[in-house]
């Protein structure tokens, strides 16, 4: 199939549509990006890459990290991490909170704020030096030591992030963190600050793909583990939007405020696109938009 035509149709499509959505503000590094930017990144099973637009500009990746950070809990924690994280979509905004005073601490799902605070927390118990362990793990995955994280993004967040200091202190209070409540916050804001561009993410992403390996063929996760976050990247990867995204665009993904969409085709394909502009619940609208139409055009969805 002709992708790199079909990416850059679906590029000239969008580029000048006037309703881009609007770039967050309540993380206000975030505000400064511009909505102009678009890029599509498509990465196939075996390894044949098309990029067109804005692909090679990083980004932040934002809510994406908590699709890495669940996949190195689980190295650590197996399925025991099932009893500290429910896997049910909740139908709710990403930083919705009365479903963890209702559950008793227990959040509805590892995607969710509470849920990706919960995975920090058990990071923070595992790693050595949860900063630069994370980042190295991130590396190795892409293949590439050039990521960062964006610290000026993680301070704009920490200072303004009192919802996401209420879930992290109503679980501490359900004991469900075993680590200072200051501490693991200050670890998930960086894990969310992660720059990424998306011929990085895509490549980083591959082992969605390919049953827990990435592209140099080394295994992060058993087959088992990889279906199964597919599984939630399609029922909660979209918060109150995830059947809207299975329905006009029938794959598993995550979307992240830094306005990045992650798809994944098993056996197929990963896609990424970038437009920072949000619809209102916080899902890129172009983004969801190109990978609409990528599936409409190629036929590949996995339904
Ligand atoms: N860091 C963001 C937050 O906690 C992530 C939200 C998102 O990308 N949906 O609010």
């Amino acid at each position: 199939m002709e992708y790199q035509n079909i990416l850059e149709e679906i590029h000239d499509a969008l580029k000048n549509v006037p309703d881009k959505g609007t770039v967050p503000s309540y993380i206000p590094e975030l505000e400064k990006i511009s909505p102009d930017r678009l890029g599509l990144y498509l990465l196939t099973w075996n390894k044949e890459e098309y990029g067109t637009g804005d692909f090679d500009i990083p980004f932040s990746i934002q809510s994406i990290s908590k699709v890495l950070s669940l996949a190195k809990a689980l190295n650590f924690t197996g399925a025991d991490l099932w009893k500290r994280v429910d896997v049910e979509p909740s139908g709710n905004p990403f930083n919705f909170l009365s479903l963890l005073e209702l559950e008793k601490g227990i959040p509805r799902n590892p995607f969710i704020n509470a849920g990706a605070i919960v995975v920090s927390d058990i990071l923070l118990s595992h790693l050595e030096d949860p900063k630069r362990d994370f980042l190295n793990y991130i590396r190795e995955l892409a293949e590439d030591d050039s990521i960062t994280y964006n610290e000026s993004v993680a301070r704009s967040e920490k200072a303004t992030g009192f919802r996401n200091a209420a879930a992290a202190n109503l679980l501490k209070s359900f004991g469900n963190m075993n680590n200072k409540v200051d501490d693991v916050l200050d670890f998930y804001y960086y894990q969310c600050s992660l720059s990424m561009t998306c011929k990085q993410l895509a490549r980083t992403f591959y082992m969605f793909t390919n049953s827990g390996k990435n592209a140099t063929g080394k295994t992060f996760l058993t087959p088992s583990q990889a279906k199964r976050i597919n599984a939630i990247m399609l029922t909660c990867g979209f918060y109150d939007e995830a059947g809207e995204f299975a329905f006009e665009v029938g794959l598993p993904g995550k979307s992240g405020v830094g306005g990045g969409i992650v798809a994944i085709h098993p056996e197929k394909y990963c896609m990424v696109t970038w437009s920072p502009g949000l619809n209102e619940k916080g899902n890129s609208l172009l983004g969801m938009k190109a990978l609409e139409m990528f599936t409409t055009k190629t036929g590949l969805s996995i339904f």
